[in-house]
């Protein structure tokens, strides 16, 4: 029998029970970082589901995720699904800040502040700005997407993320198509749809924020419908650019630097691709895309064309 006539009995400790005991160690250390007793049956139930779920469950309980992308509608999704589940959400932005408006640290710590709890930052381990990805990989965007979307958001997430978390996203009510897709690509995801659920559309949560005081970051106020990077490679309306062209005529430099040397033609004018430095300066006509970015963004073919 021995490990002291398996628990129940009096006995002697030999060098062959140090296994069993260094288990049962663990299983006492993963009990009380649950903060509560479990009895002996509790656990063994348990470990019917699998040893390792279960204890990793006793030590960390379900999460729901809500991704802060610094836009309006993921403050949103964060703030009402703070309202209905109290405990165990974890508000996580993958950093871009670098990359970003400088008006969005304080739109970040606004946000924070609004929701009660801190916001978990997470970010790339090659990466430090989308500039930083673009030169490294030698690729900015193509029928595969945005190269610093996945590096930068994506690669972060799935490092992070656990099998059972409940991922929310900013996708609101006027994007029913977007969520479809990404659900129809993501089984394997927990999800869940607050904006939607609540009829809160991208108009509807520009609003909210606005009535709880917080001044909406300065892109939405300079014109532009997302709070992306400064230059954001899924841009690719003539518009969009010559508006980059006029706040941020450096970024717009470095594109144009860029997108030359990759060989890619970022922009489209009357239905043609084009080169950023081939288009007019006083072009401001057409619409502005949505161009959304998470860490939920899935590939955009037709947004992207590699110039031959
Ligand atoms: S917002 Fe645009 S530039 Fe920034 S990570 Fe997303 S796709 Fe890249």
């Amino acid at each position: 029998m021995s490990f002291i006539q398996r628990h129940g009995g009096v006995g002697i400790l030999t060098p062959e029970d140090v296994p069993d005991l260094r288990n049962a160690v663990k299983e006492a250390f993963a009990i009380l970082m649950d903060g509560q007793w479990h009895s002996g049956q509790e656990i063994k139930e348990r470990h019917r589901h699998g040893q390792g779920e279960a204890l990793r469950r006793v030590r960390d309980p379900m999460r729901r995720v809500v991704w802060f992308s610094c836009g309006a509608a993921s403050a949103v999704a964060a703030r009402l699904t703070l309202e209905k589940h109290k405990e165990d959400v974890e508000v996580v932005y993958c950093d871009t800040m670098a990359s970003e408006h400088e008006d969005n640290q304080r739109f970040f710590d606004d946000v924070q502040e609004w929701l009660g709890q801190p916001i978990t930052r997470i970010k790339s381990e090659k990466y430090d700005t989308v500039d930083d990805v673009f030169e490294k990989t030698r690729y900015l965007a193509g029928i595969q997407g945005a190269r610093c979307t996945v590096e930068m958001k994506k690669v972060p997430r799935f490092n992070f993320q656990r099998p059972d978390d409940i991922h929310i996203f900013g996708l609101t009510a006027d994007e029913p198509g977007r969520i479809a897709t990404f659900e129809k690509n993501n089984h394997d995801l927990n999800l869940e749809w607050p904006l939607q659920t609540e009829g809160m559309t991208k108009d509807r949560c520009l609003a909210y924020i606005a009535q709880a005081g917080i001044v909406l970051p300065t892109m939405y106020q300079l014109g532009y419908r997302n709070n992306n990077c400064k230059g954001c490679v899924k841009a690719t309306s003539a518009r969009c650019w010559n508006m980059i062209r006029r706040d941020f005529p450096e970024v717009f430099q470095r594109r144009c630097e860029q997108s030359r040397e990759l060989n890619v033609r970022l922009t489209r004018l009357h239905g043609e691709r084009i080169f950023l430095d081939e288009l007019p300066p006083d072009y401001l006509s057409g619409d502005l895309e949505n161009i959304s970015c998470g860490p939920d963004c899935s590939t955009q073919a037709d947004l992207f064309e590699v110039a031959i």
